[in-house]
């Protein structure tokens, strides 16, 4: 400390004892010697440089980023009301923490750890990964999420089969290094919770319409797998959940004896319509058929198959039931009428005879040619009238004749018409393959279950490889047996769904509901495939039968006259390039219809 308070003597002694003490003559250290040389304390200035050096001392640590940060902001904008507020806020928060059971966390963390349970070691590192992840920065959250999960390991572990020497998969035991946390095991997380909301809040009720408790129950559990933060409300879950998966169980099984019994009351109807139709051959064989298609193997597609054909028996019996009883009545009135005419001639001509016996009196009681005349005039009268009434008799019973044998036509027409309308016209004669009406049906039946489900559907167009060539070197049976060959190959080569179609003389179209462009195009080429094996043979002659063909996947709306063209685009362009190959069509307008 100087003497003199002349500043150039205190600047320079505080020079002489910054050497001195060997100190840097850094600014700091300049200000502190000159207050002792002085003998002036330090202006009370505001302790920024402290402050500074505080912040700066403050670690890398998640839990003090934040509160580095906020004192990095609060220097920068020297708001130190924002400093203070930090550092309180920090230290309320250390405090906090230092009260929370860390020690018996971290001792049931590592006991369920090396307890064997359903959870496999990868799937506990990625929870607590999670967990990990989710607490980064705040140890309140840090601690509930750790909390959370050591309490379900204790509930899906087997406490009594702790393992003693370490993990049971040494492999994937603790990990020694916690592994860098990742966000991939956050987002599926946020995706599985929203998954299974969905699944509760949509797909279940959907099938829960005979049960609106459980449905309403399903939304509701919903609502809390999608909205629930926090342990104590996501806590309830799991038993709300094992709840409902119990009463779904219940409910599922009501449902399938219900369905059983559907099933044994409509096998039942089907046996009696057999017996009732037992006259009638045809329907007779479309209730086997149905009685088949009822068969072990149950499916959507094959009930509404059966519910086709069920249709086509009862509009065909109605149809025939109609007619009979029209035929029938007609008859009897016909019948009723005749024997009114028939009684009533029958009346006249005994009449006519007990007349003509007065007359035989009166002619051998006459006394003269002119009495004579006059019985003759009146016997001939007679006589004819009663052959004018024969004849008309006769004439009517001709036109009874007539509308009988009209209305036999009638029904036989009728009958014919039907079994035109429920099969032929459906089933090509010759293959046993749908025809152009058949695919029309199925084809809008499929569009309808394609778009419901939002599932894919192709159809491919095929045409036989110089077919005219096959016809005029083997003859046009042969031709016929070919196509009855090919026939029987795609058929056994197709998926149950599948259908195929003849769709003209030797091109066919096949229908693939439920598939894409490239399993539709394996099938193709698996029936190409089976054609060289299983090849045609004509009087023991092996000929090999090739297509060309197209395959269209269809746009939504698309029409199954667009849909074909698009096809027999991609078809005529497999004839074109060498012919014996299947090609894709071209995707055209994606709303083409
Ligand atoms: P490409 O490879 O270009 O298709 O030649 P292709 O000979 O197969 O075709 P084209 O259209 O010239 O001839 C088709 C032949 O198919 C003509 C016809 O006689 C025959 N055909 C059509 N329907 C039948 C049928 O029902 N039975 C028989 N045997 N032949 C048929
Ligand atoms: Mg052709
Ligand atoms: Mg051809």
């Amino acid at each position: 400390m100087t003497s003199s308070g002349n500043p150039a003597d205190i600047a320079r002694e505080t020079i002489r004892q910054l050497a001195l003490r060997r100190l840097p003559p850094t600014p700091d250290h300049y200000r502190d010697i000159y207050a002792e040389v002085s003998g002036q304390p330090l202006a009370e200035g505001f302790p920024e440089r402290l402050l500074r050096q505080l912040a700066a001392g403050i670690g890398n640590f998640a839990s003090q980023t934040r509160l580095k940060r906020e004192l990095d902001d609060a220097l920068r904008e020297q708001d130190w009301a924002r400093f203070r507020d930090a550092l309180t806020a920090h230290v309320a928060l250390l405090a906090e923490i230092r009260d929370l059971p860390w020690g018996e966390l971290l001792h049931n963390l590592f006991r369920h750890w090396e307890t064997r349970s359903r959870l496999s070691p990868g799937k506990k590192r990625e929870a607590l990964e999670q967990a990990l992840e989710g607490g980064a920065g705040n140890p309140g959250a840090l601690f509930s999420r750790l909390d959370g999960l050591q309490k379900i390991w204790a509930q899906t572990g087997e406490a009594t089969k702790e393992t003693e020497n370490g993990p049971p998969d040494a492999g994937e035991g603790i990990p020694s290094v916690i592994p860098p946390k990742s966000s991939k095991a956050g987002d599926l997380l946020v995706e599985f919770r929203e998954i299974t909301a969905f699944i509760l809040e949509s797909c279940l009720p959907a099938f829960l319409s005979e049960a609106p408790a459980l449905a309403a129950e399903s939304r509701q559990i919903a609502e809390i797998a999608r909205t629930a933060r926090g342990l104590d409300a996501l806590q309830t879950l799991p038993e709300r959940l094992k709840r409902l998966a119990f009463q779904l169980e219940l409910a599922s099984e009501d449902q399938s004896e219900l369905r059983a019994s559907l099933l044994r009351l409509l096998r039942l109807v089907i046996e009696n319509i057999s017996e009732l139709v037992i006259d009638d051959e045809r329907i007779h064989g479309q209730v086997e058929v149905v009685r088949e298609i009822l068969g072990p193997n149950l499916s959507q597609r094959s009930l509404d198959d059966a519910e086709q054909r069920l249709k086509e028996i009862i509009f065909k019996q109605s149809q025939l039931k109609m007619s009979l009883q029209e035929a029938r009545d007609a008859l009897k009135s016909m019948l009723a009428g005749f024997v009114d005419h028939l009684a009533d001639f029958s009346g006249e001509a005994s009449g006519y005879h007990g007349t003509l016996e007065v007359y035989a009196e009166r002619i051998a009681a006459a006394g003269s040619i002119n009495d004579l005349e006059s019985v003759l005039a009146e016997v001939m009268r007679e006589t004819r009238n009663i052959q004018a009434k024969a004849l008309r008799s006769h004439e009517e019973l001709q036109q009874a004749q007539e509308k009988v044998a009209e209305t036999e036509r009638r029904i036989h027409a009728l009958e014919k018409e039907l079994m035109e309308t429920s099969d032929l016209v459906r089933h090509d004669q010759l293959t046993g393959a749908l025809t152009r009406r058949g695919l029309g049906e199925v084809f809008a039946r499929e569009v309808r279950r394609s778009e419901r489900r939002g599932v894919p559907m192709c159809l491919a167009l095929l045409d036989i490889d110089d077919f005219k060539r096959l016809n005029d070197a083997l003859g046009h049976a042969a031709g016929d047996d070919a196509l009855v060959h090919l026939t029987g190959v795609i058929r056994a080569n197709l998926r149950p769904q599948d259908t195929v179609a003849r769709f003209g003389g030797e091109e066919f179209v096949i229908l693939f509901p439920e598939a894409e462009l490239r399993q539709a195009a394996a099938l193709m080429a698996r029936i190409q495939r089976e054609l060289t094996r299983r090849i045609f043979l004509h009087h023991n002659q092996k000929v090999l039968v090739t297509f060309s063909a197209g395959i269209a996947l269809r746009h939504p709306g698309e029409t199954e006259e667009a849909l074909i063209q698009r096809a027999d685009a991609a078809m005529y362009q497999a004839k074109r390039s060498g012919k014996n190959q299947v090609l894709l069509a071209d995707p055209g307008p994606a709303n083409g219809t």
